[in-house]
C-alpha cells in the first residue's frame, strides 16, 4: 500500500486530508527536508506517519515527552502497525533487543527521547537501520527562543551524520520566524520546504475581562456551562487552592502541576479526560500534547507569560471546531507581576560584563588599539554582532553606564561613542 490517501482510510478510517497534510505527505514522499508547522490539533502526526507507511524502512521519532510516545506508540499498535517506544526505564538487555528488533523485526516506527540518542549503542545500531524517514516532533523545543527549550534536542543533529541520506520532518505549532530559522539551523536541513497553516482558529473566542474578584467571576463563568475546562494559574499552590474552592462551590476540579508523581499527573489526567472531573486548574506544566477535543473554555487567572505560550494554552479549548472560548481575567494585582517579568529581561551583571568582555576585545580586533583614533560602534551592528535584542542589549549598556560594573577608562569611552 504506497498511496497516502489509501492508507489515510484503511488505517485510520477517515476520508480526507485536512488542509496542508496531503502537501506535506507528497513533499515528504520526495524526500525533501520538510518543516511543517501546523496548530495544535491540525493533525501532524500523520503527516510522518502516512510517509513511513508509504515506504519500506522504519521511521525514527524524536519525541520530547514520554507521555506523548506512549500514546502515539499505543494508537499505532491498535492499528496493527509495529511501532516501539525506547523510554526511559527500559533496561540495557530489553533496550538491546528492541534495538535489534528495528534492524530486522520490520518494525515500523522508533520513538525515542532526545537523551537516547545521547547513547552510543543506540547510535551504532541507527546506522544499522533501514530507516526511511527521521521525525523531529515538538521541534521547536530545539530553539532557545522557543517556550519548551530542551538541551538534549541538540543532540538530533548527529541523526544528520549517522543517517546523511535519510530525509528530516521537524513538526511543531509554534511558528515565529526567529524559532523556525533556528530549528532549520540547528536541526541542519537542507534546502528545508517551510509548509504552514494559518494559525486562525474562528471557532474560538478570544476574551480579555477585567474582574475585581476573579475567582467570583470565574466561578460564574464555569456556572453557565457543564462543560470541560482548563484554568491556568501561575504558581502549584494556586492550582491546589483554586481547585479546592471551585470544590466548594460544587464544581467538580482537580489540579496539576509539574511537581506531581508521575502517577499521580497520569491519573489526574485521565479523570479529566473521561470528564469525571470537569476542570482542570493547572500550571503551564500541564500542555504540550493535550489532546481533548471537547474542551469549552481555557481561563488564565493571570496574565500569560507570553504571546506564544499563550496561543499554544488557549488553543487547546475547541479542539473538536465546535465554539470555544479563550478567557483572561485581569485586574489591578496583574501589575506588580507585570513589572518584575519586565525587569527579569533585564540582564545580569555577569551577562553586561561578558558583552562587556566581548565589546572591549571587539574593538582591539577591528581598530588595534592605537591612541587617537576616532572610533564609532552603531547600535543595531552592535546588537546583530552579539546576536543581542535590542532590549537586552540596550539594558545592558544603560547598566553598564549606571554601575559601572567595570573600570569603563574615560579615554576608552571618548573614543567609542555608542550611538543610540
Ligand atoms: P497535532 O500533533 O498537530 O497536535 P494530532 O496529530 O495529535 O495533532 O491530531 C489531532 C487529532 O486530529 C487526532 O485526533 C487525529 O486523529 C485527528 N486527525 C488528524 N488528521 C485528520 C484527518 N485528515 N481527518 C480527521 N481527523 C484527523
Ligand atoms: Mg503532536
Amino acid at each position: 500500500l504506497s498511496d497516502p490517501e489509501e492508507i489515510l482510510k484503511k488505517y485510520w478510517g477517515f476520508s480526507s486530508f485536512r488542509p496542508l497534510q496531503k502537501e506535506i505527505i507528497e513533499n515528504v514522499l520526495l524526500e525533501k527536508d520538510v518543516l511543517a508547522l501546523l496548530p495544535t490539533g491540525g493533525g501532524k502526526s500523520l503527516c510522518f506517519q502516512i510517509p513511513a507507511l508509504a515506504k519500506p524502512g522504519i521511521c525514527i521519532v524524536v519525541s520530547p515527552l514520554i507521555a506523548l510516545m506512549e500514546d502515539q506508540v499505543n494508537a499505532l499498535q491498535a492499528k496493527g502497525i509495529k511501532a516501539m517506544a525506547l523510554t526511559g526505564g527500559t533496561s540495557f538487555s530489553e533496550v538491546d533487543t528492541m534495538l535489534d528488533n528495528c534492524i530486522y523485526g520490520n518494525y515500523k516506527f522508533l520513538y525515542l527521547s532526545p537523551e537516547r540518542l545521547q547513547q552510543e549503542l543506540v547510535q551504532e545500531r541507527i546506522k544499522q537501520m533501514p530507516v526511511n524517514l527521521i521525525a523531529i516532533d515538538e521541534a521547536h523545543c530545539i530553539s532557545q527562543w522557543g517556550h519548551d527549550f530542551r538541551p538534549a534536542y541538540r543532540n538530533i543533529s548527529l541523526l544528520r551524520n549517522l543517517k546523511p541520506e535519510v530525509p528530516f520532518i521537524g513538526l511543531t505549532a509554534t511558528a515565529t520566524k526567529k524559532v523556525v530559522k533556528d530549528m532549520a539551523e540547528q536541526l541542519e536541513l537542507k534546502e528545508p520546504l517551510i509548509l504552514q497553516k494559518s494559525f486562525h482558529r474562528d471557532n474560538l473566542a478570544y476574551i480579555v475581562k477585567e474582574a475585581q474578584d476573579k475567582n467570583y467571576y470565574l466561578e460564574q463563568l464555569l456556572k453557565e456551562h457543564d462543560e470541560s475546562a482548563i484554568i491556568y494559574v501561575r504558581s502549584r499552590k494556586a492550582t491546589i487552592e483554586l481547585a479546592d474552592f471551585l470544590r466548594k462551590k460544587g464544581i467538580s476540579a482537580s489540579s496539576f502541576h509539574g511537581g506531581l508523581q508521575k502517577k499521580e499527573k497520569s491519573q489526574r489526567l485521565q479523570s479529566w479526560l473521561q470528564n469525571k472531573d470537569r476542570v482542570m486548574v493547572a500550571t503551564n506544566a500541564f500542555g504540550m500534547g493535550i489532546d481533548k477535543p471537547d474542551v469549552r473554555s481555557v481561563v488564565h487567572m493571570n496574565l500569560p507569560e507570553s504571546l506564544e505560550s499563550y496561543f499554544q494554552e488557549a488553543g487547546r479549548a475547541g479542539r473538536d471546531r465546535k465554539p470555544a472560548k479563550a478567557v483572561i481575567l485581569t485586574n489591578q494585582s496583574d501589575i506588580p507581576l507585570l513589572k518584575n517579568q519586565f525587569l527579569n529581561t533585564l540582564p545580569s551583571v555577569e551577562f553586561v560584563k561578558l558583552v562587556y568582555k566581548k565589546l572591549l576585545s571587539y574593538f582591539r580586533i577591528a581598530y588595534g588599539e592605537g591612541e587617537g583614533t576616532e572610533h564609532h560602534l552603531n547600535f543595531y551592528e552592535f546588537c546583530q554582532f552579539y546576536e543581542l535584542n535590542v532590549l537586552q542589549a540596550y539594558n545592558a549598556v544603560q547598566l553598564l553606564d549606571r554601575a559601572s560594573v567595570l573600570n569603563v577608562s574615560e579615554q576608552f569611552q571618548k573614543k567609542t561613542r555608542i550611538q543610540f
